[in-house]
């Protein structure tokens, strides 16, 4: 009884024991399925279920989808996982691992690796270079012996296993199915993991003689062939969530841990560095971003962004090109029309010289008559004195006294005969327009001197100069001696069959606000309302030998110095007022 007692109470303890163990899941990545899976751990959760009484371990497998979830979901504790879907994790969520399988004999970083096999006739195929174009069997796109070791190297000898094969067939697991399809033909070449074609054939299942291994090579950690180098085994990893006490615990029980039947045992965590190479070199799982930022990458995923700014620019472009083109054709247009107006300005000039030259010779011409008798004047004088030194000279009453006065008037009269031609040449000389600093009231002052000097009983001609003396006017002298010179003409002509008292002629100039303007006022007829609104007209004349230019040229004279010309009875009695106006120049002291 007692005996059987204690044997009741030792099981209420064991049953108490293991109410009170912490339940521990362990992830697997069960990419063989779950039979295999669960037959392949089974001894491991064995055993830490012996070396940690205190935890309850047990196996739960997933695919690579389920499990990031479970690991999501904190549903589990440890992970064990490949080696690049450990990377991938660890970026993702940061796992981290705390101990990588070792096989015997075999360090625990240098286990996994890919061999690439052909049929032994394909003499064709030697390196994984040669697989350019060809048809290529493989496990999965992401198995990590199945594919993604031997797909680095393909990379490394030039071919894209993405872009330069014929094809790539993914056809699952088992990994037997890959060399199968190499047996029949169905591809050129397969990937597999190392050592897989040797274990068949020790199993009976192939020869290795069927087959060759392309770019060959052979490591002295293990005794299989290779296409690639060898990379670190499976680790078993803790989520961030997993209690640290029960992450150490089981890392020292599993490094404590005496070789298994199957020869499988745990090492301190391997140097997973080569696995990140790996992934970075092909840009997937955590590296997959790398593809974003190739030329193609962004094309592919800013395209529209680049499409609309290529459409900007290539507007811009057309914008710009069309804007130049308007401007080059503008300007030509441009430089066209102001050479025209250059040209038709000149003609005008031209033609305005033209007449003002000839409306000079026609105030000449009319004067001609009075001009004869003007010069006739000191030639008769001339004359009379040279006679009178001949007489002398013959009656011998010729005194030194009398040479010398006669010498002296005639050299007089020649010299004021002189002026008088000298004058008239200078007026009806032919010249361009400048504008200098002129003096008005001289300027009227020399009208004057040459009209009244070339007739024969000149009227009165008063000047009146009003001007201050900081107003200055810049003009054309002889031009506007010439308009002095016909409206003061045109005011003797005027006055010419009246009295004398009707002929005098007042000619003003004075400053009103920032003008210089010159009034010239007669006494005579005037004209009636009919005459004046033609009196600017070219050819507008009452003279029977008049042109009818003068005052025209006058006007055109004046605008062209940004002055006005115009013409008004004379408010205080008979006659007109023909006035102009300048534009004023403060003169500097
Ligand atoms: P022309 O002297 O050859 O006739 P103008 O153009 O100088 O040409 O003058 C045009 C006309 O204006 C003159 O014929 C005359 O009838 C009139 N005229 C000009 N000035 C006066 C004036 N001071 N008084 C009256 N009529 C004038």
């Amino acid at each position: 009884m007692p005996g059987r007692l204690a044997g009741l109470l030792a099981l209420s303890c064991f049953w108490a024991m293991q109410a009170a163990a912490s339940d521990v899941a362990i992830g697997v990545f069960a990419y063989q399925g779950e039979r295999a899976a669960t037959s392949d751990w089974t001894p491991l959760v064995r055993y830490l279920n012996k070396a940690l009484p205190e935890h309850h371990f047990r196996l739960e497998n997933y695919d690579a989808q389920s499990l990031r979830a479970a690991i999501t979901e904190q549903r589990i504790d440890l992970v064990l996982t490949n080696p690049g879907h450990y990377i991938t994790m660890e970026a993702e969520f940061g796992l981290s691992r705390i101990a990588t399988l070792a096989s015997p004999g075999m360090p625990a970083a240098r286990a996994l690796g890919s061999v690439v096999i052909t049929r032994a006739e394909r003499s064709d195929l030697n390196e994984l270079a040669d697989l350019a174009g060809k048809r290529v069997a493989a496990v999965a796109p992401e198995a990590f012996g199945g594919y993604l070791l031997a797909a680095r190297e393909m990379l490394r000898r030039g071919v894209d296993p993405e872009s330069d094969l014929k094809e790539i067939r993914f056809v699952g697991l088992p990994m037997a199915r890959v060399i199968e399809a190499v047996q029949r033909g169905e591809v050129d070449a397969g990937i597999v993991r190392a050592c897989l074609p040797e274990q068949m054939a020790r199993q009976g299942q192939l020869r290795l003689n069927e087959f060759r291994v392309l770019s060959a090579r052979q490591d002295s950690e293990i005794p299989c062939t290779l296409s690639t180098p060898l990379y670190p085994n499976w680790p078993i990893a803790v989520t961030r969530q997993t209690n640290p006490e029960l992450a150490k615990n089981v890392a020292h029980a599993l490094l404590s841990m005496i070789e298994a039947n199957d020869g499988l045992n745990w090492t301190v965590p391997a140097d997973y560095q080569p696995v990140h190479d790996l992934y970075r070199e092909l840009r997937i799982g955590p590296y997959a971003y790398l593809r974003e930022i190739t030329p193609e990458g962004l094309a592919r995923r800013f395209w529209p962004w680049l499409l609309g700014i290529l459409v900007v620019l290539v507007a811009w472009i057309v914008h710009t090109v069309r804007v130049e083109h308007l401007v080059s054709r503008r300007t030509a247009q441009l430089r066209d029309s102001l050479n025209a107006r250059e040209q038709a300005e000149s003609r005008m000039r031209e033609s305005q010289e033209q007449m003002e030259h000839l409306s000079r010779l026609s105030v000449l011409g009319e004067l001609s008559g009075n001009l004869a008798h003007e010069l006739n004047q000191p030639l008769t004088t001339i004359g009379t004195y040279a006679r009178t030194v001949l007489r002398r000279q013959a009656s011998g009453r010729l005194t030194p006294e009398a040479i010398s006065e006669a010498c002296t008037e005639i050299a007089n009269e020649a010299e004021r005969a002189g002026g008088i031609v000298q004058r008239i040449r200078h007026f009806a000389r032919k010249r361009a327009a400048v504008r200098d600093p002129v003096d008005l009231p001289g300027l009227a002052e020399e009208a004057r001197h040459l009209i009244t000097g070339m007739l024969a009983h000149p009227p009165e001609v008063r000047i009146d100069n009003r001007l201050s003396a900081r107003c200055g006017v810049l003009a054309d002298g002889p031009q506007i001696q010439q308009v002095l010179l016909n409206l003061i003409k045109n005011a003797i002509d005027a006055g010419r069959a009246l009295p004398a008292e009707r002929q005098s002629i007042q000619v003003i100039v004075e400053a009103v606000d920032n003008w210089v303007q010159v009034h010239v006022i007669d006494h005579a007829t005037g004209l009636d309302s009919g005459q004046l609104a033609h009196l600017f007209e070219p050819f507008f004349t009452t003279k029977p030998d008049g042109l009818g230019l003068g005052l025209p040229i006058c006007k055109t004279i004046i605008e062209a110095h940004g002055g006005r010309l115009w013409a008004e009875p004379n408010s205080d009695g008979p006659g007109m007022r023909f006035s102009f106006s300048l534009p004023c120049h403060e003169l500097s002291a």
